[in-house]
């Protein structure tokens, strides 16, 4: 069975007093949400409130990431923070190529490589990017890219349980165009074909793939109730308790997979 992951993606958003509003809203609507605790809630922060958000969420059945992580335990990498850094903090969770990371500060498959093993050794769980452009998608490329986003960074060294895989076709993140359910179980089911080959069927069985663009309350019943979709990347809904709230709730009334 795998545990539904609802994980919300602050980007550069929340100054501290406004990240503990926020979390105290989390904490409180989650305590009083039945059914909860058959979701895992995860949030990530930017990096300068790691420190207080793990204490703010102390207690509470929500977890920490953080949004990058550089390659390279320690050295001279102005601005750049580290793997074992980011695990003082309390983080369980790093997203790696998330399509802004790819597309604004250029990171590719092989830089996105070694994160995934810098965070995988940490020993953290990472949460890996994929997804095509709206080009690519109009041109049937979908398959091709998504799968080499696959091959070229997740190999069998990669530990499957500390892999998240979430498919995030760029046209949809931040555009409020979403994928339709079916379009996104297509791609799904696509990915976890092609974890099978790289591990085997078991085991990418076992692997969990999230859903990323423009996930609000009103359309995740239908997303996370396809059969490969085991939670959700949300962005601009996270900042919302009530809608990251609502996310969750619905999720947490879905049949588990
Ligand atoms: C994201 O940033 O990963 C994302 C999916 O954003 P949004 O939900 O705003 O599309």
């Amino acid at each position: 069975m795998r545990h539904t992951l609802i994980a919300g993606n602050w980007k550069m958003h929340k100054t501290l007093p406004e990240a503990r509003e926020l979390v105290t809203a989390l904490r409180a609507g989650l305590e009083s949400l039945r059914g909860g605790d058959a979701v895992e809630v995860l949030i990530c922060p930017p990096v300068q409130l790691l420190f207080p958000m793990a204490k703010a969420v102390a207690g509470a059945r929500i977890m920490l990431g953080a949004q990058n992580a550089h390659n390279e335990p320690h050295g001279a990498f102005t601005g750049e923070v580290s793997v074992p850094m980011l695990t003082d903090t309390g983080c369980t969770h790093v997203i790696i190529g998330h399509s802004e990371r790819r597309q604004l500060f250029h990171e590719d498959n092989a830089l996105l490589a070694r994160k995934v093993r810098a965070v995988v050794a940490g020993p953290l769980t990472v949460i890996y990017c994929v997804g095509e452009t709206l080009e690519e998608r109009e041109s049937d490329r979908t398959r091709r890219v998504v799968g080499r986003q696959l091959d070229e960074v997740v190999k069998s060294d990669v530990p499957a349980d500390r892999l998240v895989i979430a498919y995030e076709p760029v046209w949809a993140i931040g555009t409020g165009r979403t994928a339709t359910p079916q379009q996104a179980q297509e791609v799904h089911a696509f990915i976890r074909e092609r974890l099978s080959a790289t591990y085997d069927k078991p085991t990418a069985s076992r692997i969990r793939i999230l859903y990323g663009g423009s996930v609000k309350p009103d359309n995740a019943a239908g997303l996370l109730s396809q059969p490969d979709i085991d939670g959700a990347l949300v962005g601009g809904a996270c900042l919302s308790p009530d809608d990251f709230l609502a996310i969750i709730s619905i999720a947490a009334g879905l049949p588990r997979k």
